[in-house]
This record gives C-alpha cells, sequence and structure tokens, in this order.
C-alpha cells in the first residue's frame, strides 16, 4: 500500500487487468490498463496534470490563474481536478453533445462549463478554437494570467504517456508485450505509449483503433484524411493530424462499429465485472483484431479509458441506443420481480 501526498501522487501506475473472454477467444494474452482507476477516473488525468505542470515549469501558471480547455469532458475533469489541487481556476469549453454526467462531474470539480454546439473543427466556433479565443482574452483582463492547455497540439501531453503510461507497462509486463493498441482522441496517449513502448524495444507492434467517423484509419491505409460514418462513443475520432500524432504511425489500423465495440462492453459488465465507456469497447475490439492478425500466443495491452457510469444517460439508455439503430442487450431492460 502506497502513501500519498497530495491526490496527484495517485494519478498513474494504475494495474493491468486481464480480459479474459478476449484472451480465450484469441489464445493471445490481452490486458486492459485500468485508467478509470484515477482519481479523475479516465485515462486524461495523466494529460492534465503534465499539461499543467508543463506550464508551471515554463513559468507560464502565477497562483489563481485560469487554465481554459475545449475538451469533451475528460481532460476537463483531470485539468479541474489537478488545478484544485494547486490552486488554479478552470474554464471548459465543452460540446453539448457530450454526456450530462461528465458535464455534472466537471461542475462538481468546480469548473466554469461553456456548453456550446457541436461544430466541425473546420468551423470557426468548434469548441476547441473557442477555448483557445477565450485564453487569449483571459489572458488580457484575468489578474492572474490564463493559460489555454491546447490538449490536441500540446505535446505535454503525449511526453506524459511517454514517461508514465509506456514505463509501466513495460515494467507490468516485464518487458514481454508484444503489442499496444488504443483509438485517437488527441493522439497523445496512442503516440506518447507507442514512443516510449519502442523505445525499450521495436519487436513491439502499434496499433490503431478508429471508431467510425474518424479519418485516421483511411489516413494510415490510403494516405487521405476522410471519415465515413459516425459512433456514438465520446473522447475519440480524430480528423486531422495533431502535433501529438506527428512523427506517429501505426504498424496495424482498424475501424470498428458501434455493433462491434458495443457488445463487448456490455458483456464484460456480468461476466467480467467490468463497468466501462464506449472508447474502452471500440479498444478491446481493436486488441482483438489485432490478437487475430498476429496469431495466439502473443501479449497485447489496450487502455481502460473510462468506467461506464459517465455514460449512463446515453450508452446504457434503451431509448438512447434506440434512437441510434444500435442493439438493446436483454439485460439492460430486465424488470426484475420478486414476490416478498
Ligand atoms: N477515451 C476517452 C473516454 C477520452 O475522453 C479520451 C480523450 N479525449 C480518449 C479515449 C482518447 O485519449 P487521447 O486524447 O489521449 O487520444
Amino acid at each position: 500500500m502506497s502513501r500519498h501526498h497530495s491526490v496527484l501522487d495517485a494519478i498513474g501506475n494504475t494495474p493491468l487487468i486481464r480480459l479474459r473472454r478476449a484472451s480465450e477467444e484469441t489464445g493471445c494474452e490481452i490486458y486492459g490498463k485500468a485508467e478509470f482507476l484515477n482519481p479523475g477516473q479516465s485515462v486524461k488525468d495523466r494529460a492534465g496534470l503534465f499539461i499543467i505542470r508543463d506550464a508551471e515549469e515554463r513559468g507560464l501558471l502565477a497562483p489563481g490563474g485560469i487554465i481554459v480547455e475545449g475538451t469533451a469532458g475528460n481532460t476537463g475533469i483531470g485539468l479541474a481536478l489537478v488545478a484544485d489541487a494547486l490552486g488554479y481556476k478552470t474554464v471548459i469549453v465543452i460540446p453539448e453533445t457530450q454526456s450530462q454526467e461528465k458535464k455534472d462531474a466537471l461542475r462538481l470539480m468546480g469548473a466554469d462549463l461553456i456548453e456550446v454546439p457541436a461544430v466541425p473543427y473546420r468551423h470557426p466556433d468548434n469548441y476547441v478554437k473557442l477555448s483557445g479565443r477565450l485564453a487569449e482574452q483571459l489572458a488580457r483582463t484575468h489578474s492572474a494570467g490564463a493559460i489555454w492547455a491546447n490538449q490536441f497540439d500540446n505535446t505535454a501531453n503525449r511526453d506524459g504517456h511517454v514517461v508514465t503510461t509506456a514505463e509501466e507497462i513495460w515494467q507490468q509486463t516485464g518487458g514481454q508485450i508484444d503489442g499496444f493498441i488504443c483509438a485517437v482522441g488527441t493522439g497523445g496517449t496512442l503516440a506518447g505509449t507507442a514512443m516510449g513502448l519502442k523505445r525499450h524495444s521495436s519487436h513491439v507492434k502499434i496499433g490503431l483503433a478508429d471508431p467510425f467517423g474518424a479519418s485516421l484509419f483511411r489516413y494510415y491505409t490510403a494516405g487521405e484524411l476522410q471519415a465515413e460514418g459516425s459512433s456514438i462513443t465520446e473522447g475519440i475520432g480524430q480528423g486531422r493530424i495533431t502535433a501529438n500524432l506527428e512523427g506517429f504511425a501505426p504498424d496495424f489500423s482498424y475501424q470498428i462499429p458501434d455493433e462491434e465495440a458495443l457488445p463487448i462492453v456490455f458483456d464484460l459488465i456480468g461476466e467480467e465485472g467490468l463497468c466501462l465507456g464506449g472508447s474502452s469497447g471500440i479498444n478491446i475490439a481493436g486488441a482483438i483484431r489485432m490478437a487475430r492478425e498476429m496469431g495466439p500466443g502473443h501479449t497485447i495491452v489496450t487502455i481502460l479509458c473510462d468506467y461506464g457510469n459517465r455514460y449512463q444517460s446515453k450508452l446504457f439508455n434503451p431509448a438512447f441506443l434506440r434512437s441510434k439503430n444500435l442493439p438493446v442487450p436483454e439485460w439492460l431492460e430486465r424488470e426484475p420481480r420478486y414476490d416478498i
């Protein structure tokens, strides 16, 4: 058992959990890194910590300073948690389409929340661009100053995964790892973990698990940034090469439909006691495809990005699933009756 100086020391060092069915079905050993066990309950606590620490080291943050960010939610929660612990404020710009649970968690952590219509990145009022403009404005007007976390193009995000996530996975597997795969939001997790693992051994193969609606599968397989279809998963699905993705190229790329990822999420609850968000389902589906392509006997690690309760009103809501023409698991609608 460890004793922490502050909650910040509780970020990272998450366990690897063997995914039983995925392993049995492929003859590989497939592990998920349990990032939902971070104090802000997602992989993005790492980015929050490294972005704020980097800004401090560069002398950009004064006590009471404001951290501004455009985020699908989890980065905002990570930033708010770290900011609270270190004496900064957080202002978050979030597309209104994101889950209510994430918005509630952000307010709970004391972040000022600005909900904006979800428009594509090329639009000047896209949430990321709005957050950049707001940061500039607050930097001029707020006495303690303001910074833009800029998770997509701030490579402190990726660096965090090079020095923590990749190192942890290497230690936890004793270097006995053949593959690592996950989806991309900013690309920090995938590119950073890939860089760190490849530094240890070029033997480790890297996979991209792309949801529909994202452009990276086409980019890495055909050289063009093009998207098709859509996904209900949140926090992933990139349409451009962010600074965090620069210099990165996967060995394997897969495009994963929600119809393949969601049953994995639903089955994991009843069969393995793991209740995960949708992006974890895309990641595990990708790990299974990569295991099949590499063949039995390999060890593959993926990321369990966040917990299912963050999506109770969507991913685990029969009416929402039906509105998206997605299958509803039988147990979700079961109403147990007992005569007492
Ligand atoms: N899954 C979820 C639930 C997320 O919130 C994010 C971050 N937006 C990711 C995956 C992707 O992580 P990254 O930004 O490091 O690519």
